[in-house]
């Protein structure tokens, strides 16, 4: 896993977003919206889709923790991404009213 940590400009709102201070931010801080660059692995930029990608649900993952699901509203992918411990926790609790169950992110082939 490569971890990315740059500040961007969200495209959906316009805020500016500065460094993750623990982990690696892959989505903007204020309306939780994401841009599909990944592929498989968060932080492999290995996706050439590159649209906005829509939080559409969240769930408890650990104690405090939050897991966000985006969906990209370009093909549809949809990609879970830890939240960070500075986004904006009333969106995620607001989006943790429907929880999503377990997506995979690669299906195995056995
Ligand atoms: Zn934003
Ligand atoms: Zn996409």
């Amino acid at each position: 896993m490569i971890p990315v940590n740059d500040p961007f400009l969200c495209q959906q709102c316009g805020f500016q977003n500065v460094k993750a201070l623990r982990s690696y931010r892959n989505h903007c801080r204020r309306c939780l919206f994401s841009l599909h660059v990944d592929d498989q692995i968060p932080g492999d930029r290995l996706s050439s889709c590159n649209a906005l990608m829509e939080p559409i649900s969240a769930r408890v993952h650990a104690k405090k923790e939050y897991e966000i699901l985006h969906e990209c509203q370009q093909c549809g992918k949809k990609i879970t991404n830890k939240a960070a411990s500075d986004d904006d926790v009333e969106k995620i609790i607001h989006l943790s009213v429907n929880p999503f169950s377990y997506v995979s992110r690669s299906k195995k082939k056995s």
